[in-house]
């Protein structure tokens, strides 16, 4: 069963029938959805901005303290600055995807988004989390700007109900060890491949049992995909995809693309199939869901 582990639900961009009709054709049965963190975002046709992103890719893996400016530097004043200055949303709408679900809850799950900086955000969290099909929760270090530090009562909770977490994190140093170190029977999930840590971080899952990373988004590449499944093994990487962005038209998402990022690994099917979901279907066994269950 093919699950994409990281998408968000923002239907001025992507609509859900349109989302279904995308998974069908690409054997996706599944996805965990995210509410979105920020306002419509399109990306933009341009060879400028694709030479930024591939520079920016560079200073990451080998210049990392330079790319840490220039990672910090696209959160400002409340703005997403890729492609134009879009508004992030302090706290996201949980009901978005809880509606999602109820509108095709065999084909959807839902990761319960948290700002640790807003109390009636975690407040309400639990309130989702009991909800049918929400299978986890999503916090947003770098676009909320906060210290790790303040995940931790989010931590132990995640802990306690044995669901996994998937974080984007920022560039605070060394913060992928603390919530592992703190509470070693988390389950965790660093988005996009860890960034902006990579290659430190995968040094790091690698002896770690509950560390996870997604092979979601645009600031990912074949190439990185490759490396980050070569360093941590096919056990620890799991498929998403960060839709809809990197869409440039309403209702246009190009699900194969991120796909033939898994297919076109050079590894067993039977490995493909760990990172496709079955990895993940684990990391989410504790849920009462019932294709969980009865597997
Ligand atoms: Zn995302």
């Amino acid at each position: 069963m093919i699950i994409d582990c990281h998408f968000h639900v923002d239907e001025t961009m992507l609509a859900l029938e349109k989302m279904i009709v995308e998974m069908d054709k690409n054997n996706v049965e599944k996805t965990a959805l995210i509410p979105p963190f920020n306002e419509t975002m399109y990306e933009k046709e341009s060879t400028y901005q694709d030479n930024l992103h591939r520079f920016f890719r560079f200073l990451i893996m080998n210049l990392p303290k330079i790319g840490f400016k220039i990672y910090d530097g696209l959160v400002k004043d409340g703005y997403f600055k890729v492609n134009g200055s879009f508004k992030i949303f302090t706290e996201p709408n949980n009901d978005i995807v809880a509606n999602a679900i109820k509108r095709y809850p065999d084909r959807f799950l839902g990761w319960a988004a948290v700002n640790p900086t807003v109390p009636e955000s975690v407040e309400t969290l639990e309130t989702y989390l009991n909800l049918p099909g929400f299978i986890g929760v999503k916090a947003h270090p770098f676009m909320h700007k906060y210290s790790i530090k303040e995940l931790d009562s989010i931590g132990a909770l995640c802990q306690n109900r044995d669901i996994p977490m998937i974080i984007h994190l920022s560039s605070e140093p060394d913060s992928y060890k603390y919530l592992p170190e703190k509470y070693p029977n988390l389950k965790v999930i660093y988005a996009h491949a860890g960034l902006p840590f990579w290659k430190s971080l995968w040094q790091y899952a690698k002896e770690k049992p509950n560390v996870f990373v997604d092979t979601s988004s645009d600031y990912l590449t074949p190439s990185i995909v490759r490396n980050v499944v070569q360093v941590l093994g096919y056990r620890k990487v799991l498929y998403g995809c960060d839709g809809p962005y990197g869409m440039k038209r309403f209702n246009e998402y190009d699900y194969s693309d991120k796909r033939s990022w898994v297919d076109s690994l050079d590894i067993p099917q039977e490995h493909k199939e760990f990172i496709l979901g079955k990895t993940f279907m684990d990391l989410i066994k504790s849920t009462d869901l019932d294709f969980i269950q009865n597997r």
